[in-house]
């Protein structure tokens, strides 16, 4: 599967794609790692969905936005998470600086909001998420880039009926 788009009704919906994905993640035989691209106006829900996944993959506490760090790093029993919100990265040099590179390790999941800022120094993304404005509620278009993104879309499309 290539190609998803659901209609998010609320905040919850859009929880429940990010937890989905962790689902998906924790239950099956294939790699485990996986890079995000979150694309979508500010208060789309890029960050929601983030939470939902980091909540799903077993993390208890506060999910924040990191406007102001760049990175929040979850370090979980089995998983290791990176949450990038590069809105505010005023040159991609400082990507370089804080180490880019050594976050996109084969054993870690990255969820990347505004990740054209990044452009040239992020891994390739396994999906390319679309959150849209329609009115109140919002659209997701998620999109398979590689291999493993297919597969894990494939299997998200089995367990996500909204
Ligand atoms: P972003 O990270 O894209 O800037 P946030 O996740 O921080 O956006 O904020 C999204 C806002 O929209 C939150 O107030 C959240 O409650 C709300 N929201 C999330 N998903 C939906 C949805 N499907 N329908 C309506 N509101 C939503
Ligand atoms: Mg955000």
């Amino acid at each position: 599967m290539k190609q998803l788009e659901y209609f998010l009704p609320d905040e919850a919906a859009t929880i429940a794609i990010g937890s989905g994905l962790a689902n998906v993640l924790k239950s099956s035989t294939i790699q485990q790692s996986l890079v995000v691209y979150l694309n979508g106006d500010l208060g789309a829900g890029k960050t929601t969905l983030t939470r939902g996944f980091v909540r799903g993959m077993g993390h208890i506490g506060n999910v924040k936005s990191p406007t102001y760090t760049l990175v929040e790093p979850y370090e979980l029993a089995e998983w290791r998470i990176f949450h990038f919100d590069l809105y505010r990265l005023a040159d991609a040099e400082e990507l370089e600086y804080m180490g880019i590179r050594d976050y996109f390790n084969n054993d870690c999941c990255c969820f990347i909001e505004w990740p054209e800022k990044g452009t040239g120094l992020l891994a390739k993304a396994d999906l390319i998420i679309n959150i849209v404005y329609q009115d109140e509620q919002r659209i997701i278009e998620l999109r398979a880039e590689s291999d493993h993104g297919e597969e894990v879309m494939t299997e998200l499309a089995q367990i996500i009926k909204l």
